[in-house]
């Protein structure tokens, strides 16, 4: 495992890593926002731990199997290879509550097991605290970018740092009133300001 000497570093994956894309379920259609790349080399650089923290509630939904979500993080992790930036881990949450609008009975016995309330959907901690476990860290370590109100509202519950950054969805989707600690444009000038800090 990766030594942090600077701390750990939440990314949220769409629309703060790579483009906003609705239900992405198709590793062509993931490109990385301009200087993500950059940016997680930065944090790599500097010392601290980048995780990817991301809610894919499409393999709830049945819209994207486990197999097709690890595809589309291969990809990722190839895009982010290539500009010299690694992530030190990926957390997912693949569930969601909500019953099928469109039931079938095929697919269904397949994901009933990801259709639970669990702790680890954003904004719930559950990602958050396994992974300050895994890395032997403290909330007092860590931060959390992302472009949504959901992301805000994560760190808000897990007791650490947010950043919203003005890509995605730039906390337009309005489904949490909370403020973000620091604002900026994007990844890269939300990690230049981690780093300095
Ligand atoms: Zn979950």
């Amino acid at each position: 495992m990766t030594e942090s000497n600077r701390g750990i570093v939440f990314l949220d994956r769409d629309g703060t890593l790579n483009v906003e894309v609705n239900r992405l379920c198709s590793p062509d259609r993931l490109e990385l926002i301009p200087r993500a790349g950059e940016a997680v080399r930065r944090l790599n650089h500097a010392g601290f731990l980048a995780v990817l923290v991301t809610n894919q509630s499409i393999i709830a939904r049945g819209e994207c199997s486990e197999a097709r979500l690890e595809e589309i993080h291969d990809r990722l992790k190839k895009l982010l290879a290539e500009e010299g930036a690694s992530l030190d881990a990926i957390y997912y949450c693949p569930h969601h509550p909500d019953p099928d609008p469109d039931p079938d009975p095929e697919s269904d016995a397949a994901i009933a097991r990801f259709k639970i309330q669990c702790d680890c959907r954003k904004p719930g901690t559950g990602m958050i605290k396994r992974a300050l476990a895994d890395f032997s860290l403290v909330s007092s370590d860590a931060w959390m970018i992302g472009d949504t109100t959901v992301d805000l509202k994560t760190a808000q519950n897990a007791g650490i740092r947010s950043i919203l950054v003005h890509t995605g969805y730039a906390g337009t989707d309005r489904r949490w009133t909370v403020q973000p600690d620091h604002e900026f444009s994007d990844l890269y000038e939300a990690v230049e300001f981690v780093i300095s800090s």
